[in-house]
C-alpha cells in the first residue's frame, strides 16, 4: 500500500459563472510514500488561475506567489490529470479535509464532477495526528503546531507552499506512524464520505423542523438553582427559540433562549438565560453568562 500526501494552495475569489465564492486552486503539491514511509516520489505544479486575475493579499503574503509566476502555470485540467497519474492507486491523505473540499469544488467548476474519480481511500491526517498526540481539545490542530509538538525542524522547508506542507505532513506522519492505528483511519470514498464532506452545518430556526424538539429542554433558576416552570409556548425568535420561565421558589422571571445547530451527525443545542431588568435607565434585556450546551 502506497500513500500520497497532498496539499493545495488556492486563491479565494468570487465566480460570476456560479454566482458563488470558490477557492481556485493555484498549486498542487504531493509526496508519495511506500509502506515504510520512505519518500518515493514528489509532485509539484503551479496552476494558471482563470476565475480571478487578482491574488488576495493573504495568498500573496502566505505563499509569496505572484500573479506573473502563476501565468507560467498549467491549465487546471492539465495539472489535475498529471496529479491523477501520480496519485492513482494510492491511499490519499491531506492535513484536514479542507483540501479535499477545495479540490472537489474545482472539479465541479471545471469538469462538472461530483467526486474525485481516482480517490478510493482517504485519511485525514489532521484528525489522525490530533488523536495520536493524545490531544483532547476540539480546536483544529495546525500543521506547524503539530510539527513543533513533535520536535520536527521545518526551517529549511518552504511553508504554506503545496510541496513544503506535504513534506511537513509526511514528517508528522512518520513520527506518529502506527500501522494498525493508521489503517483504522482509512475512509472509503463512497457516497457517505461525500455526503459528510459536502454537508454544511445550519442553524435550526423553525419549530416545525425535525431537529427542533424542545420538549426536554429545561432551565434552572439563575438566582436559586431551582428547576423553573415554562409559562408559555416556545416561539421562533432571532434565529432560535425563546420562552418565558418563572422560578417556583423565588419567583424570578426570565426568558429561556435556545439555539440549535444541526451538524452532519449530531445536533448541538445551546441554552441561555436572558435576564430582564426593570430599572428605568437600563435597556430591556441583558444576556447573562449562564450559557451552556447539550448534545443530542
Ligand atoms: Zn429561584
Amino acid at each position: 500500500m502506497d500513500f500520497v500526501i497532498f496539499d493545495l494552495e488556492w486563491n479565494g475569489c468570487f465566480s460570476k459563472k456560479i454566482n458563488s465564492y470558490i477557492n481556485e486552486i493555484i498549486e498542487f503539491g504531493a509526496v508519495k510514500l511506500n509502506e515504510s514511509l520512505e519518500i518515493t516520489g514528489k509532485f509539484n505544479c503551479l496552476v494558471r488561475p482563470v476565475i480571478s486575475t487578482r491574488l488576495s493579499s493573504s495568498v500573496k503574503t502566505l505563499t509569496s506567489l505572484t500573479y506573473e509566476e502563476l501565468q507560467r502555470g498549467v491549465p487546471f485540467d492539465y495539472g489535475f490529470n498529471k496529479f491523477k497519474k501520480f496519485a492513482a492507486g494510492c491511499v490519499l491523505m491531506t492535513w484536514s479535509k479542507t483540501d479535499i473540499d477545495s479540490l472537489l469544488s474545482n472539479l465541479r467548476f471545471h469538469r462538472r464532477l461530483n467526486i474525485i474519480p481516482f480517490m478510493k481511500q482517504y485519511v485525514d491526517l489532521q484528525r489522525y495526528c490530533h488523536d495520536m498526540l493524545g490531544l483532547s481539545g476540539k480546536n483544529a490542530l495546525g500543521l506547524q503546531t503539530a510539527a513543533d509538538l513533535l520536535g520536527i525542524d521545518t526551517e529549511d522547508i518552504p511553508h504554506h507552499r503545496a510541496l513544503g506542507d506535504s513534506m511537513i505532513t509526511a514528517l508528522c506522519l512518520r513520527r506518529l506512524y502506527h500501522k494498525a492505528a493508521l489503517e483504522s483511519y482509512i475512509e472509503n470514498c463512497e457516497k457517505p464520505f461525500y455526503d459528510e464532506l459536502t454537508f454544511r452545518a445550519f442553524s435550526v430556526e423553525s419549530l416545525d423542523s425535525e431537529y427542533s424538539d424542545l420538549s426536554s429542554v429545561f432551565f434552572n433558576c439563575p438566582e436559586c438553582g431551582a428547576r423553573c416552570r415554562r409559562k408559555n409556548k416556545w416561539k421562533e425568535k432571532f434565529k432560535g427559540f425563546g420562552a418565558p420561565f418563572v422560578c417556583p421558589v423565588c419567583d424570578f422571571s426570565f426568558t429561556g433562549r435556545v439555539t440549535i445547530k444541526r451538524k452532519y451527525n449530531n445536533t448541538l443545542l445551546s441554552k441561555k438565560v436572558i435576564r430582564y431588568s426593570f430599572h428605568q435607565n437600563e435597556s430591556s434585556a441583558v444576556p447573562s453568562d449562564a450559557a451552556d450546551t447539550q448534545h443530542h
